[in-house]
């Protein structure tokens, strides 16, 4: 696969990683990094942070290297709040991990963590996603940080100073500041009561690590830190020790993590100073938008998630809207009419690919889109264009033979496997997004009113159509469709078109659509026509 030199952004971060990884951790497996937090049901937007290191470990590996794509879980956060749609009783599991919340009610699932990761890593799984999953729930109650635990505590003034650089504001006393570092503590007990985190640390004694908490529920007691499993690292002390404990070399992070005293940049000093590692290449990506949910059903209460994305789109075209834009590029992923654009594009890069005619970059970005280093994903053997597809479910109301007919007369299409999983995502589109008031329902009976308040010309262009439906392919009806208005200028059949041409094949177009469909507009006429069928056109056109 890799005959030409892939000079896109996901081959020069591949580069920058290598030569990084050989002189950090030389022979040793690469590691990228991604974190995400089920707090809640999982963002489309946060794909982004999935998908820039999954793209460089792809591409590590498709150079025969061997990368480890780690996805951190943070499923020990604090539950925060209870989000729209569920039951205000949850509020009493707010400040308990997310492992510890329950499910939202119906859900299979053991836990708030679980039930929202699951349709995330479903998804990932289709998009051909090789990732190692990790627990923070696991990690931090099996004790796996206790060393770095121990570390950040023992070196709190120090990370306290860092935070603190941040931390001044212009005037104020400095006094105040190093008053603040006494109280400073990078560790946040659980309360083994209550299972919350509204917990003090009263005491704390370096020598022995005997560590004393009282919770906001009455509760209190001495652990040894050294033996503590219930508690975490605070956030801006947490990802930085990861990044040491794991030997990150990669992890982008979104802009939000860049400003001064983010975690990005106080993690990027605290990684060294305390914990002896480095900060991963880790570049800022930019916002991924979303077009056209306001139009969806707003009755789930939920967020467009990848899962959402998949439902109408293959996974190959989300996988291209990464790899074709650079991290620092902000996109929209569209669920309106937005999409049948994008697919046009795909399509015709994929022609562009097959004849050899793909600019390198372009190419790469297509190569990373259609499969990974383990192999092609999934694709549509008879990949028709979406649009067509659309307006095919949208005129036949999805009925099979129906749409099978239109298929195999239009594009040759032998089966509707053939067309699948393509027609499915185009289906979906149609049922959940496509408006009501733009959707096409061919008329049952003629316009009489409107057929009888036709003048000469209007009659014999219909007539002109009627007689020409013989032709029943695509190329034939748009030949005919576009004739009928030169025919009746006595024009020839391959005459260019002028602007009073233009003119009365508009109008033209208008009083076909309004025969045929009730409105000025609709799919593209040649689609229309073959998908409502030759006897339904005459009997709807008077002829
Ligand atoms: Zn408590």
């Amino acid at each position: 696969m890799a005959d030409t030199a892939e000079t896109d952004w996901v081959s020069r971060f591949a580069d920058e990683v290598i030569s990084e990884a050989e002189r950090r951790a030389p022979g040793e497996a690469i590691v990228c990094a991604s974190g995400l937090s089920p707090s809640g049901p999982i963002h489309l937007g946060n794909l982004r942070e999935v998908m820039t290191p999954h793209l460089v470990a792809d591409e590590i590996r498709r150079r025969g290297l061997e990368c480890v794509h780690l996805l951190s879980w943070d499923d020990y956060d604090r539950f925060r709040r209870v989000p729209a749609g569920i039951d205000p009783s949850w509020a009493e599991h707010i400040g308990k991990p997310l492992t510890s919340v329950p499910a939202p009610p119906g859900s299979p699932h053991p836990n708030w963590a679980e039930h929202f990761k699951a349709p995330m890593i479903a998804a990932l799984k289709e998009l051909g996603v090789e990732f190692r999953g990790i627990s923070q729930t696991e990690q931090y109650t099996s004790g796996a940080y206790r060393e770095q635990i121990l570390v950040a505590v023992r070196e709190r003034a120090r990370i306290d100073a860092v935070l603190s650089r941040y931390r001044s504001k212009p005037g104020e006393p400095k006094q105040a500041r190093s008053e603040q570092a006494e109280d400073y503590f990078p560790y946040k007990p659980y309360c083994d009561l209550c299972e919350r985190d509204l917990t003090t640390v009263t005491a704390y004694d370096d020598e022995t690590t005997e560590l004393a908490y009282t919770c906001e529920c009455g509760f209190g007691e001495t652990v040894r830190l050294a033996e503590h499993d219930r508690g975490k690292l605070v956030w801006k002390v947490d990802w930085p020790m990861r990044w040491a404990h794991e030997g990150v070399i990669f992890e982008p992070s979104g802009v939000d993590h860049h400003s001064p005293g983010s975690a990005w940049i106080v993690g990027g000093q605290i990684v060294g100073e305390v914990f002896g590692g480095a900060q991963p290449i880790g570049p800022m990506y930019a916002f991924v938008g979303i077009t056209g949910m306001a139009k969806m059903s707003s009755s789930k209460g939920d967020v467009p998630t990848p899962a959402d994305a998949l439902e109408i789109m293959e996974a190959p075209v989300l996988r291209w809207l990464y790899a074709r834009r650079k991290p620092a590029q902000s996109f929209k992923i569209a669920f309106d009419q937005e999409i049948q654009r994008l697919y046009d594009e795909w399509d015709a890069l994929g022609r562009k690919v097959t004849a050899g005619q793909a600019q390198p970059a372009e190419l790469a970005a297509y190569r990373r889109a259609v499969g990974t280093a383990a192999g092609w994903l999934p694709g549509t053997p008879h990949p028709v264009p979406y649009r067509t597809l659309a307006s095919v479910v949208d005129i036949t109301t999805g009925h099979a033979d129906q749409t099978l007919r239109i298929l195999r007369d239009l594009d040759s299409v032998e089966s509707l496997d053939a067309a699948r999983p393509r027609l499915d995502r185009a289906q979906r589109w149609v049922d959940d997004h496509l408006p009501a008031d733009q959707r096409v329902r061919v008329r049952e009976a003629p316009d009489q009113e409107l057929l009888d308040s036709l003048g000469p010309d209007e009659l014999e262009s219909l007539r002109l159509l009627a007689d020409g439906l013989d032709d029943w392919s695509l190329e034939g009806l748009t030949t005919l469709v576009y004739g009928v208005p030169k025919l009746q200028a006595g024009l020839p059949a391959d005459a260019k078109a002028t602007p009073e041409l233009k003119t009365a094949q508009r109008a033209f177009f208008a009083l076909l659509y309004r025969l045929l469909v009730g409105r000025d507009t609709g799919p593209r006429l040649p689609t229309l026509l073959m998908a409502v069928g030759a006897d339904r056109v005459r009997k709807l056109v008077g002829a």
